[in-house]
């Protein structure tokens, strides 16, 4: 089935919604319009003249950008600044570019927890608290013989999560009444006559950020014309969304061991490395993809044996040093993880909803520095 560029964000959407970014952060839509069907996306983490060329090559409709391409407000369109071309040939060739950017490092399964579980860091927690949400309970009214396909599309969509308990609910039988009128199309009952139908209502809660998929899912399992149901917000219950993560490795290691990992996984020549001791142990590790250095008291506070994050500032590492924070600067780019790991995802919407769409990641690399 070919789809709109509003069908894919939509989904996108509830997976990684806009609102999970940081305050100011330019995330969206950012060239162009998803009002046209497309055929090829390609996720890229920066938006660079060459990526553009590749872009064009590939006849991709829309770009899906780590990095938010219009980050400062351009001032004027002099398309002799390769920046500003760049944004004239997306336009001249209808190419699309939509930014997920604190959103993604924020959102539950993003690119912080793709991390995590590259390197092997579990249990985690995130490392700088950024959003409270409340949870929301739907009561869904449902005949008795669709109740058990109602609670495993509730739970398929997120819904019931409890702790460590997934797919909770609460049910109880009762009689819904109804008499179908002119313009009806009933799926039980005939015209102008009361009907009385066993049903159950069926409850779970989730959190707000999910509250567009569950209910679609709601509508998509419930077999009536029109469906009853009941959203409310819960006072007692809420979830926290946070920046970084914070977890355990399986085993301690020193953190030379740590240093030689994290160079294996991520492919990389070199790392900075902030550390007095270098055979100090490491168990509990913070990571923060990007530039996290604004929070590495967090780190302290949460007692990480060893922060990771990029673009350490020289007179920031001074302060870490001081601090005894064992900090890796493995680079910005490492977060070059969301292309593969993101178009995985979107392979797995692809097959769930019979998408006809070709999902790519760009093959340039935009990693601006090198070592020698
Ligand atoms: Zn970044």
């Amino acid at each position: 089935m070919s789809i709109s560029g509003n069908t894919f964000i939509e989904k996108f959407e509830s997976y990684c919604p806009q609102w999970l970014a940081e305050a100011g952060d330019p995330v969206g839509l950012h060239i162009g319009t998803l009002n046209k069907e497309i055929e090829t996306v390609m996720v890229t983490l920066d938006v660079r003249p060459e990526v553009v060329t590749e872009a064009i090559e590939k006849k991709v409709d829309l770009i899906i950008a780590k990095h938010p391409p219009i980050f400062r407000p351009a001032k004027r369109l002099d398309i002799d600044e390769p920046q500003t071309k760049m944004y004239a040939d997306l336009l001249k060739n209808d190419i699309a570019v939509f930014a997920a950017h604190t959103n993604l490092d924020i959102i539950e399964n993003g690119l912080n927890d793709w991390f995590c579980e590259l390197l092997g860091i579990h249990e985690t927690t995130y490392l700088t608290k950024t959003h409270t949400v409340p949870y929301k309970k739907l009561a869904v009214f449902v005949p008795v013989e669709h109740a058990a396909e109602m609670r495993t599309a509730l739970g398929q969509a997120g819904a019931g999560t409890q702790g460590d308990y997934r797919n909770t609910s609460y049910s109880m039988i009762g009689t819904g009444r109804f008499t179908p009128v002119d313009g009806a199309n009933p799926t039980i009952g005939e015209l102008n006559q009361e009907e009385r139908v066993q049903e159950a209502k069926i409850e779970v809660i989730f959190p707000e950020t999910l509250e567009r998929q569950v209910i679609s899912a709601m509508l998509a399992a419930h077999p009536y014309e029109e469906p009853a149901f009941d959203l409310y917000t819960i006072d007692n219950l809420k979830k926290d969304y946070g920046l970084g993560r914070v977890g355990e490795l399986d085993s301690p290691v020193s953190l030379a061991q740590f240093v030689v990992l994290i160079k294996e996984k991520f492919s990389l020549e070199g790392l900075r490395l902030v550390a007095d001791d270098e055979e100090k142990e490491i168990k509990r590790v913070a990571i923060c993809g990007g530039s996290g250095e604004k929070f590495y008291k967090d780190a302290l506070a949460k007692k990480a044996d060893v922060y990771i994050t990029g673009d350490v500032y020289y007179h920031t590492a001074h302060d870490m040093e001081a601090e005894g924070l064992a900090v890796i600067d493995p680079g910005h780019h490492i977060e070059e993880l969301c292309m593969p790991e993101l178009v995985k995802l979107f392979n797995q919407w692809k097959k769930d909803y019979n998408w006809n769409v070709t999902f790519i990641q760009s093959e340039i690399n935009t990693n601006p520095f090198k070592f020698r």
